[in-house]
């Protein structure tokens, strides 16, 4: 039998790869300002596990500027407006989002393929926008020091694709950011992720965020007819888990969430928990002459706060601001790039800040503890003066710095 495994080329204005939060919102910004878009995305959907579901009021005030906020959230979705704290004994109110000066007060919980499946099904609205599902970049193509495009891998054969920019949004295992040989800055983290579903009763409640005991600590989001639970175990626990065998797992699970007994069982073996690995870092330089990366790429975000998402959405929106208009015109230089890193690097740095102290004062110290874990003064302090809940509000719903959409819309088909 002969395979016919077509060699193809493209050439473009812009190449995104990755198409995640990032790369998707990026890609369809540019195509509706009417930069000539390739997106490629290794996977053939977006129909992946675990990739954090939350989309906040940060993304949510993006898509009401967009002109999509009302379509988006037609999409099946639940909303939650406070988030509260277990610690030990005490329940912690710690965030009321019902003050916010945004269009939607609240973070919508919805599948994240929901999400980039509508970003994707905008993006077609206009022809400059050329989304390939299986297509993975493998390598860079250089030329006299910069870079001129992308070598993809596809079931039906090679793709090249030369662009004037390439924007690295292929997440926190970046190739591209590799290739380039652009260093990263690792930031310890003590802990993993295992995660799991579990049924969810309407008699459960739902606004329960976190709870935190000596040595371990879940966190369940309410998904409707599930809960999707996030158990926290120390950096390269694993195997120690694993060896107690699944009985015990369950049981650590139960002492937790009482009322989880009755259906805990759903968990029949590990094959039904996934280890999700935590990485925080961040590039010293988020750009070479020709590329940039942005989201995950150029700074992995830890999933405290569940900002990632929406942390990668603003740094499309900054990309797709200072970067359209040079693409357009054919006239991209690295001072461009660099004022995309110099708008965006400072929120990611000081998101990842608060990140590592939490992780390292609250968490880490929990998960290594015996003793009943007891609240810090200034969560008291947010539990107790429902005001102060506004300010945890403000940072988590809205970022260090929110982006607003200054790109045009030149027009569906145009
Ligand atoms: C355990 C855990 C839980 C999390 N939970 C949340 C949460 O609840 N809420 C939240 O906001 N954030 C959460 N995060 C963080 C969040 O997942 C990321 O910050 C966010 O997804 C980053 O978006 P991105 O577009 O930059 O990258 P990604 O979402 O990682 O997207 C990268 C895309 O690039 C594709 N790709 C990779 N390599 C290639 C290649 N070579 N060629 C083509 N395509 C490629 C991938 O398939 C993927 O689709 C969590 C993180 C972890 C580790």
């Amino acid at each position: 039998m002969v395979l016919n495994m077509a060699n193809e080329t493209l050439n473009t204005q812009c190449c995104v790869v990755g198409g995640g939060p990032a790369g998707m919102m990026l890609g369809f910004l540019l195509a509706r300002a009417g930069v000539r878009v390739v997106v490629l995305e290794k996977h053939a959907d977006f129909l992946r596990d675990f990739r954090g579901d939350t989309v906040h009021p940060s993304t949510l005030e993006v898509m009401h500027e967009l002109g999509l906020v009302d379509e988006f959230l037609k999409l099946p979705h639940r909303t939650v407006d406070r988030l509260s704290l277990q610690i030990g004994k005490q329940r912690i109110r710690l965030i009321d989002l019902t003050h916010l000066p945004t269009h939607c007060k609240f973070i919508a919980l919805m599948p994240q393929w929901d999400f980039l499946n509508f970003l994707a099904d905008q993006g077609r609205r206009y022809r400059q926008f050329d989304l390939r599902m299986r297509a993975e970049a493998t390598d860079l193509i250089e030329d006299g020091g910069r870079v001129a495009g992308v070598r993809i891998r596809t079931p039906d054969g090679a793709l090249t694709v030369h662009a004037d920019l390439v924007v690295g949004c292929d997440g926190r295992h970046s190739t591209l950011r590799e290739k380039a040989g652009l260093p990263t800055d690792e930031y310890g983290v003590p802990m993993d992720v295992l995660w799991f579903r579990i049924t969810r009763h309407d008699s459960d409640g739902a606004d329960v965020f976190g709870h935190i005991e000596a040595g371990a600590l879940l966190v369940m989001l309410d998904r409707g007819d599930y809960w999707q639970c996030a158990y926290v175990i120390p950096k390269g626990g694993i195997d120690r888990v694993q060896a107690s065998g699944i009985e015990a797992f369950r049981n650590r699970v139960v002492a937790l969430s009482p009322f989880l007994a009755d259906r805990i069982g759903e968990l029949k073996s590990f094959d039904d928990v996934k280890l999700l690995s935590v990485m925080v870092n961040r590039l010293r330089q988020w750009w070479r002459p020709g590329l940039i990366c942005i989201g995950d790429a150029a700074h992995a975000m830890s999933p405290i706060g569940g900002v990632g998402i929406n942390i990668a959405v603003q740094d499309a929106v900054a990309a797709a601001n200072r970067l359209a208009a040079p693409l357009k015109a054919g006239a991209t230089t690295s001072g461009h790039l660099q004022a995309v890193q110099a708008r965006r690097d400072f929120p990611a740095r000081m998101t990842q800040k608060i990140q590592l102290t939490m992780q390292n004062r609250i968490i880490g110290p929990a998960l290594q503890g015996t003793r009943e874990p007891k609240p810090p003064l200034l969560f008291k302090l947010f539990d107790a003066v429902p005001l102060l809940r506004r300010i945890p509000a403000r940072l988590l719903a809205l970022g260090i710095q929110p982006e607003h959409v200054r790109t045009p819309d030149i027009g569906a088909a145009s």
